[in-house]
């Protein structure tokens, strides 16, 4: 056999409908090239599901160090920059309690079959270095690259020159720039940063009530309209907990993505974003988790609550978490099992969850766990084969 080609004997969902396919599917030099007909003699077997990488467009995994913190607290009271319990709260912790939290995240993020991610990390450039430095040390613990984080970082200044200066170095390091929300600066700000900001730019937007109340009585707009005004083209914005028809009709117009994060703003107490109106209008939505602190990053539990308070189709709800979160993150080649994707996979045991199944893909989002997932390579390989 060759070294670089591999065959994997399993059931598959395939393509962008996820068609449930047994067969044995070829990996060549790390890319799809689609089933074999031919007899191969000693493939790879995997007894269960192998379905598209799942993957989690929206976390805080800084907070995983303070769970659960100020329970049925306000939004505003706890997470609000820059004295929210959160916020003085972390101020609190050393580096390296920040970095054995986070460690933690990534072994839970891990375990929950996520392979990409991508944080918002407060702090300043310091903040972005924290995670580079807890996910070499998670490498080096498991020899394994997943799940590999997209880091976006956050300013800490405000003058003009000195947030050019700051931006220009965490952009070295960092993937992007991820702020808060848009109440937190004035447009000159806003602007500045997104002209220096030749990454992934993404921001909070339309939260809750009070946020939009806000920006309403100081830009005379919401929140998602001052950003389309101020032509800031996010790569895309997070929540729209809140989107009237028409922000939904300026979010497709703009070609502007939203993660949504329906169990965290559900948590928070803030309402449910309607992604139905965002479906209708044709917005790409993507899923994320938020905060460590306030909800476990479990996209498989994310997915199976959109699916009982929304009861949109499951293949739908399948695709925000795989394919439009890789459309979203600007993952190349990652996100479906197809011809030319990359062999990059989440894998679900042969367990009673979809055992039986007479609909794979609803089982799968509204029945599988964590413990359902297999995680083949690391050293903590606890795979079946
Ligand atoms: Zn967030």
């Amino acid at each position: 056999m060759d070294r670089d080609t591999i065959y994997l004997k399993s059931h598959y969902l395939y393509g962008e409908d996820f068609q449930y396919r047994k067969g044995i599917l070829v990996i060549e030099d790390g890319i799809i090239k689609g089933f074999t007909g031919e007899h191969v003699r000693d493939p790879l077997c995997h007894r269960g599901v192998v379905i598209p990488p799942l993957i989690n467009a929206h976390t805080h995994i800084g907070d995983n160090i303070i769970k659960d913190i100020g329970i049925n607290k306000t939004l505003d009271e706890l997470v609000k920059p820059p004295n929210g319990l959160k916020h003085r709260f972390l101020r609190s912790c050393s580096e390296e309690e920040l970095i054995e939290g986070m460690l933690d995240g990534l072994e839970d993020l891990k375990d929950m079959g996520i392979t990409y991610f991508c944080d918002f990390r407060e702090g300043g450039l310091k903040g972005v270095n924290l995670l580079r430095e807890a996910y070499s040390i998670f490498r080096r613990r498991y020899n394994w690259e997943f799940p590999y984080p997209l880091i976006l970082g956050r300013p800490t200044t405000s003058g003009r020159e000195e947030l050019k200066r700051e931006i220009e170095e965490i952009l070295k390091v960092a993937d992007g720039i991820g702020l808060s929300g848009c109440n937190e600066y004035s447009d000159e700000e806003l602007k500045t940063i997104r002209k220096l900001d030749y990454k992934i730019f993404s921001i909070h937007a339309n939260e809750h009530r009070g946020s939009i109340e806000y920006s309403k009585k100081v830009y005379g707009m919401s929140e998602i309209e001052r950003i389309v005004n101020l032509k800031l083209q996010p790569t895309f914005i997070i929540h729209a907990t809140y989107t009237t028809p028409y922000e939904g009709e300026l979010l497709r117009e703009e070609g502007i993505p939203v993660v949504v994060c329906p169990r965290a703003n559900a948590s928070f107490n803030v309402g449910l974003p309607d992604i139905h109106n965002l479906m209708d209008k044709g917005v790409l939505i993507g899923l994320g988790t938020d905060n460590f602190m306030a909800n476990s990053p479990s996209i498989l539990k994310e997915m199976d609550f959109i699916y009982k308070l929304y009861h949109i189709d499951p293949r739908e709800i399948l695709r925000f978490s795989t394919i439009n979160n890789s459309r979203i993150l600007g993952l190349e080649g990652v996100g479906l099992i197809e011809e030319g994707y990359r062999g990059i996979f989440t894998f679900i045991r042969d367990c009673p969850s979809i055992r039986y199944s007479r609909n794979i893909v609803a089982s799968i989002i509204t029945r599988c766990e964590k413990g359902d997932i297999v995680i083949y390579g690391g050293e903590d390989d606890k795979g079946s084969s």
